[in-house]
């Protein structure tokens, strides 16, 4: 899950984006001006923003209205020093889904970060299951069967990824720009050794694979149900 983080107090900015990394599915990009974020929240496909509302070159306000009315639905968390009711209400009105004053407590920050995302993917639920599959979104670990791993932060951060998206056949650039962040091209070459690390752990042993390869199109993990011709080409 790829996050954008716009705030011009730099260490706070840092701090957020400290805290939001122990989150192993997340990745975390940072703007310190309204321009520049809007800008890089336009071109990006982030599954979440966390927006304050005193910047410099374009207050917050303004950067939220641009955004919704171009259509972007990405959820959008307030963190601001501003607390009146009317600030609150107007930040709603303008389309964000959720709003924390500073000072704030960095445990409900993160828990609400994690609540959008999984709201925006349509499951409220933080358990996520694959037919027999288990992920538990709070603890990260992954169950099938007897067999129980903890997977690695990137693996975890792919399998988590491709379960929001279950049934879906997602692209190679689709999982290196939600995955990962700037650096994104180190890790084109490696997805196929981390596929290869998640087929491994979730589906080896068992009868009903889970992990599809799509030659030239890219991955996807879904249940026997969703399958049209029952056959599993995970040797590909
Ligand atoms: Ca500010």
């Amino acid at each position: 899950m790829r996050v954008l983080v716009i705030e011009d107090e730099v260490r706070l900015a840092e701090h957020l984006q400290k805290a939001l990394k122990t989150i192993p599915s997340f990745v975390v990009d940072l703007s310190h001006d309204g321009e520049d974020g809007q800008f890089m929240a336009e071109t990006n496909d982030y599954d979440l923003i966390v927006l304050d509302l005193m910047l410099p070159v374009r207050d917050g306000l303004t950067v939220l209205r641009n955004l919704r009315a171009a259509g972007k639905t990405t959820p959008i968390l307030i963190l601001t020093a501003r607390r009146t009711k009317e600030d609150i209400i107007r930040g709603l009105d303008y389309g964000s889904d959720d709003y924390l004053t500073k000072p704030f407590d960095m445990g409900e920050f993160l828990a609400r970060c994690k609540a959008l995302v999984r709201r925006h993917h349509g499951r409220p639920d933080p358990i996520i299951q694959v037919h027999d599959l288990i992920i538990d979104t709070r603890t990260h670990i992954v169950r099938r069967g007897n067999k129980e791993h903890f997977l690695p932060a990137l693996q975890y951060r792919l399998l988590e990824y491709l379960a929001y998206r279950q049934g879906a056949v997602v692209s190679k650039t689709e999982i290196l720009e939600h995955l990962y962040d700037y650096n994104w091209e180190k890790f084109s070459n490696v997805i196929e050794h981390y596929i290869y690390e998640l087929r491994r752990k979730i589906d080896d042993g068992f009868e009903v694979k889970l992990l599809y390869s799509i030659r030239n199109h890219g991955y996807m993990l879904k249940g026997p149900a969703a399958c049209p011709d029952g056959r599993s080409d995970s040797a590909s």
